[in-house]
């Protein structure tokens, strides 16, 4: 029976002590070794400084260039880049483009609004116009104190602009 060496992927024997190979050490020990270094730098993250060193999670230091990146740097150099494509591409979209994206935040709103409406009407049984006050009351206060999770997340830059 043969299995394949987990570092070189060269045929090797069941019973071999080492790969033919690359002479990896076939012990569990050392492939369960190799597995962990492998998911390290499947999940390294690229180092905000230098560019160039991949630093795992949990490393102290960047290996390529010594530096002590925090967990924050380490975030905003992989998710800065795409965010940032994002934000370009809603500058630079179209108008028509923006058009569209208007027109379907507008219809999603007015859909979620009537479902919401039917919902309130079903669970309140009719008397909702009171309970609709009393929460455009609660909101309001709430968004005085800037405490309201509604305030400032809006599903795109661009129809936050537009609005
Ligand atoms: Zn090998
Ligand atoms: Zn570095």
């Amino acid at each position: 029976m043969k299995f394949r060496c987990p570092k070189c992927s060269a045929a090797c024997g069941l019973f071999d002590r080492a790969c033919q190979r690359c002479g990896f050490l076939l012990t569990a020990r050392s492939v369960l070794r190799l597995y962990l270094v492998q998911a390290r730098q499947a999940t390294a993250l690229e180092c905000p400084r230098c560019r160039k060193g991949a630093v795992p999670i949990g490393a102290k230091v960047c290996p390529a260039c010594g530096e002590i990146p925090t967990f924050r740097d380490l975030v905003e150099a992989t998710v800065g880049p795409p965010r940032r494509r994002v934000r370009n591409y809603c500058d630079n979209a179209p108008p028509h483009a923006k058009r569209l994206a208007q027109w379907i935040y507008l219809l999603l709103s007015a859909t979620l609004l009537w479902w919401l409406l039917g919902y309130v009407q079903q669970v309140t049984g009719g008397h909702w116009l009171g309970l609709a006050a009393l929460s455009m009351l609660y909101l309001t206060a709430s968004a005085r104190r800037g405490g309201c999770p509604g305030a400032g997340s809006s599903p795109s830059h661009t129809t936050r602009r537009a609005w």
